[in-house]
């Protein structure tokens, strides 16, 4: 009989490791929906002890298939603690950028990314996603408590700690209105929440983890106004680098510098001020002309005088 137990114990241990296993892998998975195939280099490179977070693209083109290019000849610098702004129609490849800039590819159509001065082929996985938080369109969280979900950015972190990403991220008070608090399981077996409230519980964690650079796919998509314009103040700080994908383009006159990507090109950078002033030929204006129509109707564009 105590062999059976054992067994049976040995079962179930193992049965809970692989169902670890598979949530971690689920969320690799899901979170990027990418498959894992770079190595590491012999002997990787050491971090810049100093660095800021300085971000290059030098002439990166990549193709998903080598019959259809989807960069081409992309170059832009990132300097510590701007706020870069990624815009352009659907497919134009600007998660393709963040997913370069994570290692998910390498690029070997041409091109190098280099961080801090580093080629990103020179470091270890581990320390090239060690210095960057990525918070994704859809966040997939863990079936635990929200805590676990929120200290999963640094497992070492104090519960104030903890309070303090939530308080950043806009989450904390819906959290403590939940029976259980913090303790409160989510995910498909618990609680359901919000996609609003499951972006800014990626927020949160990624706040925790605080890296040296922040991308931002869609990341406040799901959440209303005021909660945005308070979840920006929290993300873009001179601390860190930030990278950001926004379709709603009210999210981004503030970044440091914009980049329009169409067909994989690099077509108008600049601030939106002066990305505004290209009335006649700009990219950049018609997107903020369109979505003002799709907004708020033929209305809108009697506002355009106040945004450009
Ligand atoms: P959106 O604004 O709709 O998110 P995007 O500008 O971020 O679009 P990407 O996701 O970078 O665009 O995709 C760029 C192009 O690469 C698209 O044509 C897309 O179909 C293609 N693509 C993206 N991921 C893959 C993949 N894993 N395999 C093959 N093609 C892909």
């Amino acid at each position: 009989l105590t062999q059976l137990y054992r067994g049976a114990q040995t079962i179930g241990n193992q049965y809970r490791l692989c169902q670890k296993n598979f949530v971690d892998m689920e969320k690799m998975l899901d979170l990027f929906k990418e498959p894992i195939e770079i190595q590491d280099p012999p002997v990787p490179a050491a971090l810049a002890p100093q660095g800021g977070g300085e971000v290059v693209f030098d002439n990166v083109s990549f193709a998903y298939d080598p019959r259809r290019p989807v960069l081409q000849n992309l170059s832009f610098r990132v300097e510590p603690g701007e706020t870069c702004a990624l815009v352009g129609p659907s497919g134009s490849g600007k998660s393709t950028v963040l997913r370069l800039l994570f290692r998910f590819y390498d690029a070997p159509e041409g091109g190098r990314v280099l961080i801090d001065g580093e080629d990103i082929k020179n470091l270890a996985q581990k320390d090239l996603r060690g210095m960057i938080g990525v918070v994704p369109q859809d966040t997939v969280l863990f079936n635990e408590t929200i805590k676990y979900n929120i200290l999963y950015g640094r497992p070492t972190s104090t519960d104030a700690e903890v309070f303090a990403a939530a308080e950043a991220a806009q989450i904390h008070d819906r959290i403590m209105s939940f029976p259980d608090g913090y303790e409160t399981k989510v995910g498909e077996r618990g609680l359901r929440l919000s996609g609003g409230e499951k972006q800014r519980v990626a927020i949160a964690r990624t706040l925790l983890k605080n890296p040296k650079i922040i991308l931002l796919d869609e990341a406040t998509s799901a959440v209303d106004n005021a909660v945005e314009a308070a979840l920006q103040s929290a993300l873009l700080t001179k601390a860190r680098t930030t990278i950001v994908i926004a379709h709603r383009l009210s999210t981004i006159v503030n970044a440091d510098q914009i980049l329009v990507i169409k067909d994989g090109q690099c077509v108008e950078r600049g601030t939106h001020e002066s990305l505004m002033q290209m009335r006649d030929s700009g990219v950049y204006f018609d997107m903020w002309m369109k979505q003002l129509k799709d907004e708020l109707g033929l209305g809108g564009l009697a506002k355009m005088e106040s945004v450009g």
